[in-house]
Parts: structure tokens; C-alpha cells; sequence
């Protein structure tokens, strides 16, 4: 989707460095970006394209964490989502397959980044409709905070990838209980947490 490979260009170090990167600011990635969400602005974003950019991210990153914590979007969030929204028309076309099979399309009327930022807003607002809002989800790894939609049958992901963070975590787990049960005095909790 749209949205979710947009937001998580605020990347941070799931392995634990405490290192983020904020990937809107890498050529390579807005290369990447542009080509995989096929994004029909013509250049790379301004710099003041970027600002309403990171402006948007903000905004979504805020609304993703409060809809992940359980809550309610409110009215405001949805007149904020709106106003992005409105700063791109989109055209609808008929069109008729070979099969007489009739099809509404909706096409975004510019190419360029004010569209993109209507389209990604548009994206989320989809996801917001059509989808179940408790498969909005942040990577529980405390590190990685990968955002992503959780797709499985019984809405049991909890890691952005089972792999990398699920594993990691499963580690952490399993070093912070042996260092508490072979420590002589369970006076200093474990700190695990640095080991990885
Ligand atoms: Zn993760």
C-alpha cells in the first residue's frame, strides 16, 4: 500500500543501535519509492515539497500510533485527512472490458507531489474505510516501530517480520529469563535489552 511504505521512511534500527534514518531525505529511496508506488511526479521533491512531506508522515505517524493504542479516530483527524486530500482533483473514467465488464477508474489529475501527498493521504483514508482499523499495527519490537496492516486470518502479527524482529525478541526474552533464574539474587532485574 501506499501509506505504509510512506511512513516507514522514518526508519530506526530494529537490531537496537538506536541508530533511524530518515529515508524521505535519500535520493535512493525516493528513486525506490517513485518507481514501486509508480509516483507520476516527474523529479524528486522539492525542498519545500519535502517539508509538507515529513509534514504528512508526521501527521499519519501520530494518527497510526493513536489508532494502534485503541482509539477512536476523531473528527479532527478526519477534517486533517480531508484538507490533504483536497489539495488534488482526481478524474474518473468508464471504461468496458473485452468482456462488456464495465470498470470506474479514478485518475490523479497532476503529476507532481501535491497529488502524490492527496494520493497517499487518499491511500490511508481507503484503508480507514474498507479496512479493520485493529490491523493497523507497529512492530512490537520497541526498536524497529515498523508500521504495517495486518493481513493474517486470526490478526495475530505482532512483528513486522516473524524472522528478524519476532526472533529477536524471542531471544531477548529467553536471555532475560536465564540471566534471572541463574543470577544468586533477583535483586537487579536483567538487562538484556543491551545485548542485542
Ligand atoms: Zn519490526
Amino acid at each position: 500500500m501506499l501509506w505504509d511504505d510512506f511512513v516507514n521512511s522514518e526508519w530506526h534500527d530494529w537490531r537496537g543501535s538506536g541508530r533511524s534514518e530518515d529515508r524521505l531525505g535519500q535520493e535512493k529511496w525516493l528513486h525506490w519509492f517513485m518507481q514501486q508506488e509508480q509516483v507520476t511526479a516527474p523529479d524528486l521533491p522539492s525542498q519545500k515539497e519535502l517539508d509538507e512531506l515529513r509534514e504528512l508522515r508526521s501527521f499519519l505517524l501520530d494518527l497510526i500510533r493513536h489508532i494502534a493504542s485503541g482509539e477512536a479516530v476523531t473528527s479532527y483527524q478526519v477534517d486533517i485527512l480531508n484538507e490533504w486530500m483536497a489539495k488534488a482533483p482526481v478524474y474518473r473514467k468508464l471504461s468496458q472490458s473485452a468482456d462488456q465488464a464495465i470498470h470506474l477508474s479514478y485518475f490523479p489529475e497532476n503529476a507532481n507531489w501535491t497529488q502524490v501527498m492527496a494520493e497517499i493521504s487518499a491511500s490511508f483514508a481507503s484503508t480507514l474505510e474498507k479496512g479493520d482499523l485493529s490491523r493497523i499495527r507497529i512492530c512490537d519490537n520497541p526498536d524497529c516501530l515498523w508500521v504495517y496492516y495486518d493481513d493474517t486470518r486470526n490478526r495475530s502479527k505482532r512483528y513486522c517480520d516473524d524472522k528478524m524482529c519476532g526472533n529477536l525478541m524471542k531471544v531477548r526474552r529467553f536471555r532475560a529469563k536465564k540471566k534471572l533464574s541463574s543470577s544468586p539474587s533477583n535483586s537487579s532485574m536483567p538487562k538484556a535489552e543491551e545485548e542485542l
